[in-house]
């Protein structure tokens, strides 16, 4: 028996449970849910995960759903998808579109759509499960299937982590995640090594003295101040950061004044910064702390700026043995489709999970766009303008070939690890 075999015969049941996973699928794109308020999606997962026989941990880390299905002596390969939506309002006109409006955090009526494709993430995860519980004779060992929450927000792997998951999983050898992406239905990436960035949104609140707007010679200027900031800040990356690693350092907001003829005494300013590795990480983050309050001091400001985290995800960084063996499986399985992913912008907290149980990870991506369309777009070079992307009101990944793309690949990843060699 060897990988190709086992994922040849798990998968042969594909064909009968396409249906049901198809319409698993409209349903939760149907009923998204935002970042910590996931239980009827939890329930969902919880009830799919019990009649397949798993033994499941319900509300780790708030609405997080653990499945663990033991099947003899073997390694235990731990398949991670997240839940949560966004609060976007959907636009893609599909006839499965969400109208849901829902409370956020902060008390306010909001939209919510799946906009980053999470519910890809649940429905091709629980029919992955669902496959391979229903051919155990194919493969040995242990599958942990993780659901987690508040992925958008950074902090829902983090919650399961310390909501007791190492006991819920019990012993884990290697773990692996999958996110669709706007690249063409079919296809899948992996990569070696740093694949997405780490994030880090920082708030920063300096101070001037407000005065008349006639009267500068009394004010210290909070408006000029943050503009000096912004300015300065430009360098960071560009002067202080090498040019072949990779950073982004944006100014997202910025908040002050309240009125032509009035000098107001503060500014806010949100940063976002994007890096591939913790060493470039710590030393961007101080250099911001480092430029702000010398233009503070530059400024006179009467008191210290204040300085709040938010936000705050890890660097994804692919384990080399792990991936090479996940992407021998692919390339075996998958041809011509399986492909490098290239470096991602973007930011996870999956791998805190396996940082927090101490194995190695590897993290793919899938492809979401109907390929004809992405073909057309690529040949009129029109893909950053045509193609929706993450986060978009438009994201509309195509149902097939997208789900069982990515079922496939976790059946195949897994029994990279679980099918007994030859
Ligand atoms: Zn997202
Ligand atoms: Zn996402």
């Amino acid at each position: 028996m060897d990988v190709r075999s086992a994922a040849a015969a798990v998968l042969s049941g594909l064909g009968r449970t396409r249906e049901d996973m198809e319409d698993l699928y409209r349903h939760l794109h149907q009923h998204p849910e935002l970042s910590h308020q996931e239980t009827t999606t939890a329930a969902t997962v919880a009830e799919r995960l019990r009649s397949d026989g798993y033994e499941v941990t319900t509300a780790v880390g708030g609405t997080g759903v653990v499945g663990v299905l033991r099947n003899g002596d073997g390694p235990t390969v731990l398949l991670r998808a997240d839940m949560d939506a966004l609060p976007v309002r959907e636009e893609t006109g599909l006839p499965y579109a969400s109208t849901v409006t829902a409370t956020d955090g902060e008390g306010t009526a909001v939209p919510v759509m799946h906009a980053c494709g999470h519910d890809v993430h649940v429905a091709t995860l629980l029919c992955a499960a669902g496959l391979l519980a229903a051919s155990r004779e194919q493969w040995r060992g242990g599958l942990v299937v993780l659901f987690q929450p508040a992925e958008e927000v950074g902090d829902g792997a983090r919650g399961m982590v310390e909501d007791g998951l190492a006991e819920a999983v019990g012993t884990v050898d290697v773990a692996f995640a999958q996110h669709v992406l706007p690249l063409p239905a079919g296809i899948v990436g992996t990569r070696t090594g740093a694949v997405l960035s780490a994030a880090d949104s920082m708030r920063i609140t300096v101070h001037g003295r407000g005065a008349h707007g006639s009267m500068p010679q009394a004010a210290v200027d909070p408006v000029v101040l943050a503009s000096m900031i912004v300015v300065r800040l430009q360098t960071v990356i560009s002067r202080e950061v090498a040019p072949t690693e990779p950073a982004v350092l944006t100014v997202g907001s910025i908040h002050a004044g309240t009125k032509s003829n009035v000098i107001g005494d503060r500014a806010v300013l949100e940063l976002n910064i994007r890096t591939y590795d913790e060493q470039t990480r710590a030393g961007v983050l101080a250099a911001i702390r480092r430029v702000v309050t010398a233009e503070c001091e530059a400024s006179a400001a009467p008191t210290a700026p204040e300085f709040e985290m938010f936000d705050r995800f890890p660097t994804t960084t692919n384990d080399a043995a792990t991936t090479a063996k996940v992407a021998a499986a692919f390339r075996d399985h998958f041809g011509e489709r399986a492909i490098e992913l290239p470096l991602q912008s973007a930011s996870e907290d999956f791998s805190d999970i396996p940082t927090a149980l101490g194995v190695p990870y590897t993290y793919w991506g899938i492809g979401g766009i109907d390929p004809d369309r992405y073909r057309a777009a690529a040949a009129a070079g029109r893909v950053a303008e045509d193609i929706p992307v993450n986060h978009s009101p438009f994201f509309a990944p195509v149902i097939e070939p997208t789900l069982s793309t990515g079922t496939e690949a976790l059946v195949v990843a897994a029994l990279s690890y679980l099918a007994p060699s030859a």
